[in-house]
């Protein structure tokens, strides 16, 4: 399936570096992030409307990663 990463933006959180990147894909927008600290990644599961929405999900998303990893 075709994808294209529409937006990217860092994220910093406690110190740690987050990429953030909106990637559009079957019709729709995805949140994903990749932590610099342990490229460790993930994305958000639920298709989004808007940039801004895709980049607050994949924020929420990476919570529990921060979480346990970093705190
Ligand atoms: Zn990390």
């Amino acid at each position: 399936m075709k994808q294209s990463v529409i937006h990217r933006e860092s994220y910093m959180r406690d110190g740690v570096t987050y990429e953030i990147r909106v990637v559009k894909e079957g019709g729709g927008l995805w949140g994903r992030w990749t932590c610099t600290d342990c490229s460790d990644d993930g994305e958000s599961s639920k298709k989004c409307l808007s940039v801004e929405d895709a980049v607050a999900v994949a924020k929420s998303n990476l919570r529990l990663h921060h979480i346990r990893n970093h705190q």
